[in-house]
């Protein structure tokens, strides 16, 4: 099938960073392609703005990036559009050549422990879209005023994060963009202790040398780890010496010296535990008050990856509140195939499969995290945008496209009478967040629920129309 005299066009679900860097592809290699993107939000670019830590203002300087991808006449944005419940599949097939979904992985793994849904047990992907103003989490709430020990759940670089935001102090995320309501809760948090559970060794760790660095260099906060929790079995040191990244060995070199430095003299401690993996959480009148964890040995599976085996001694560690930093993962969009084993899109090379093992779908593409699952940073999204955008440069040569219709998208929604924002909109939005920020000292005043977000929007549509 040949594209008409009107062009390519491709719809990417999703305006997060792996949506940009697959516009940003689209752009270098097709001529004359036309890009729309969509997000059920009115605001773009995912998880930067809803999941970046709100003191990590550097990570978040990336959408420089993807507000000059936004400046290419061939690009889109349809905010506040949701597919399916605005847009069908359907809709989309309609209008375009190819559709990428990269609407990433929006909720989160579940431990599948008794106990999980005591009161004071929360996910961390709720926490962290509480604090950055989210508005699927605006209204959740954290006994942070109750609480003064913390036991969280796994530690990746979400879980840094979540430590770093319950120990550092408030004033500390004073002058950012931490959403309003959440400031004053943090500033009534008695939280003195968060203890991280890893369930398996420190050469195993999964946070960034950097992220724990940066804990124990707030002031007030003392990274604890015991001698026992810091040393290594002798899997993990062959491990480390053979296969490890240079990131592990660094880790492992920060948490031998932190047992070496003992317990320090602040108030807060960051503990962290190795070998532990929980296997329910306990309560007292319907509120958690420990974690009843099982201690891990470490076994080699075929590839020689250190993994966790249970031994048969439990621990009982007292915690006010439990967060879970166990991983994000994905959801499924209505009218395209799921995986719902590995929380994916199922796909091979970003195309993909009418179901899990089966052949691809014409037209249809998968990037960032709904393509491989929650791994990597930021940037890791911008290969793997290249390598699906690559896969559609093939199939177009190839004649593999959707018919495309005819016909503009904008008009569909404008006939269902969806007030999509468009991006001069979103312009508009950003100007004056930033501007009421500040008003307020701080670098933002982000808005976190939609009415709110389309009010404004709608008024400075007005105000520019009036001018
Ligand atoms: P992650 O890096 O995959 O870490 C998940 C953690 O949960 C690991 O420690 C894992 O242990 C543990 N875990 C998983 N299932 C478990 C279970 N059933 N019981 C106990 N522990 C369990 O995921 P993440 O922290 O959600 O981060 C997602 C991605 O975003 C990562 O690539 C991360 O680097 C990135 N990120 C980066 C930043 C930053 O650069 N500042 C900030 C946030 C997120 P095992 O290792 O044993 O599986």
């Amino acid at each position: 099938m040949e594209v008409a005299n009107g062009g390519l066009r491709v719809a990417v679900v999703g305006s997060g960073p792996s949506a940009f860097y697959t516009a940003e592809a689209l752009f270098k290699t097709a001529p004359n392609v036309r890009v729309d993107l969509f997000d059920r939000l009115p605001v773009p670019f995912g998880l930067v703005r809803g999941g970046v830590a709100p003191d990590h203002q550097k990570i978040k300087g990336v959408v420089k990036v993807y507000d000059e991808i936004a400046e290419n006449p061939g690009f889109r944005f349809f905010g506040n559009v949701m597919i399916g419940r605005d847009l069908q599949v359907a809709d989309l097939v309609a209008h375009y050549h190819q559709i990428v979904y990269a609407y990433g992985c929006e909720s989160d793994t579940k431990l599948g422990a008794p106990g999980e849904d005591l009161r004071g047990v929360h996910s961390a992907t709720e926490f962290v879209g509480w604090y950055n103003g989210h508005p699927d989490h605006r209204h959740r709430t954290f006994d942070l005023a109750k609480a003064t020990r913390v036991a969280l759940v796994g530690n990746g670089n979400v879980a840094m994060d979540v430590a770093r935001v319950l120990l550092a102090a408030p004033d500390h995320l004073e002058s950012t963009d931490i959403a309003d309501y959440a400031l004053p809760v943090l500033r009534q948090s008695r939280v003195r202790e968060v203890v991280l559970l890893g369930r398996r060794g420190p050469a195993q760790a999964a946070f960034s040398p950097k992220e724990i660095e940066e804990i124990a260099e707030l002031s007030g906060v003392d990274v604890v780890v015991r001698s026992a929790d810091a040393q290594l079995d002798p899997l993990s040191a062959a491990w480390l010496e053979k296969a490890a990244a240079r990131s592990q060995k660094r880790n492992v070199k920060f948490l031998q010296e932190r047992a070496a430095h003992g317990e320090g003299s602040n108030g807060k401690k960051l503990r962290c535990r190795f070998l532990v993996g929980p296997t329910a959480l306990l309560g007292d009148a319907g509120r958690v008050s420990a974690v009843r964890v099982q201690h891990m040995t470490l076994v080699a599976d075929t590839d020689g990856t250190p993994r966790p085996k249970a031994l048969d001694s439990f621990e009982d560690l007292p915690a006010d509140l439990v967060f879970k930093a166990i991983g994000y993962r994905g959801i499924p969009l209505p009218g395209v195939p799921f995986d719902d084993r590995k929380g994916i899109v199922p796909n091979t090379d970003g195309r993909v499969l009418d179901k899990v093992g089966g052949t691809p779908l014409v037209g249809h593409y998968v990037a960032g995290w709904c393509k491989r699952g929650p791994t990597g940073l930021i940037g890791t999204n911008s290969l793997d945008a290249k390598a699906t955008v690559e896969a559609m440069t093939q199939d177009r040569a190839a004649g593999r496209l959707l018919a495309n219709g005819g016909g503009d998208v904008a008009e569909t929604l404008a006939a269902r009478s969806v007030d999509a924002v468009t991006w001069e909109d979103w312009q508009r939005l950003d100007a004056w967040e930033l501007a009421e920020g500040q008003k307020r000292g701080k670098l933002r005043h982000k808005l976190s629920a939609i009415d709110e977000m389309m009010k404004v929007v709608r008024e400075l549509r007005g105000a520019t129309v009036a001018r």
